[in-house]
């Protein structure tokens, strides 16, 4: 079993040449990679022709398709009337996928709304419980709910939070984001030891098989010393920002585990996803 690599979105070089967002999987096979993720991350905008035939193209590209749901999903808002909302943000995302045969939607975990972690991890606990339900009685089982770990520090989602909230179903997958755990530890998470560290806690939680497949952001990520996340870099950005890729691949490559890696870079997602790949390649 291998990892995969792709980008979010589609990246400027991609986005200079074409319009439609249908031409981007063959586009991303053309490249040599693996997979990619559909963004709607300002609403569930898309319809279904739009998504069948991004799905369409997808499966003839052989591109793996997962969805990110919108940026401003709170699980750990308490308001009933909130829980609604997002219950169905969540499952138009789910249609969109369905449509579109695409296997993952990407979830925020939420704010903490001046609330202890805890008191919020438990609200979001309930509302996860209440989203799953939600997407089984509609239908959409098979899709896999990633929670993701999150940048500002008075977010919720670090990474015992996600994996607890993965906990609520078997089937829920954590989008695991080094980028962000990096800048809400304010760089601290960042190398060989804390990438086995942070690797072996999630196969500790979820067991071996599950982990192995677990999803993730990757990209280089700008902090400030009080609030966590700043920005997403690029590759090619100086300025010493983190985390590292390479120890992070070599980890991922050792344990054989076949992750999915969409590489959130700032423009460049793209050819970063490529460089990732290569230098994964390179320990296999
Ligand atoms: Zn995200």
């Amino acid at each position: 079993m291998s990892a995969r690599f792709g980008p979010a979105g589609n990246s400027d070089s991609f986005s200079k040449v074409h319009k439609s967002s249908a031409d981007a999987p063959g586009w991303i096979a053309g490249l040599g990679l693996d997979c990619y993720e559909y963004q709607c991350g300002k609403g569930v905008h898309v319809g279904e022709e739009t998504a069948r035939k991004v799905g369409e193209k997808a499966k003839e590209a052989g591109i793996a398709l997962s969805l990110h749901a919108p940026y401003f999903i709170n699980l750990a808002n308490p308001d009933p009337e909130a829980l609604q909302k997002t219950i169905g943000y969540i499952t138009s995302a789910c249609r969109v996928s369905q449509w579109m045969g695409a296997e993952r939607v990407v979830i925020h975990s939420g704010a903490l709304m001046k609330r202890t972690r805890r008191e919020a991890q438990d609200i979001a606990l309930r509302s996860l419980r209440e989203v799953v339900a939600a997407c089984d009685d509609q239908g959409f089982g098979d899709i896999i709910l990633c929670p993701e770990t999150m940048g500002k520090i008075n977010q919720l989602g670090d990474l015992d939070e996600v994996l607890e909230l993965c906990t609520v179903d078997e089937r829920l997958l954590p989008c695991i984001d080094f980028g962000h755990l990096y800048a809400r530890s304010l760089g601290a998470d960042d190398g060989a030891e804390a990438f086995d560290r942070m690797l072996s806690r999630v196969e500790e939680v979820l067991g071996r098989e599950r982990a192995s497949r677990f999803h993730s952001h990757f990209s280089h990520i700008e902090f400030t010393p009080k609030g966590g996340e700043k920005c997403h870099r690029t590759f090619d950005d100086d300025g010493g920002y983190g985390p590292d890729w390479t120890p992070l691949a070599a980890q991922v490559a050792a344990r054989g585990w076949s992750s999915t890696f969409i590489c959130e870079s700032a423009g460049t997602q793209a050819e970063d996803a490529l460089e990732m790949k290569r230098i994964y390649e390179s320990f296999r």
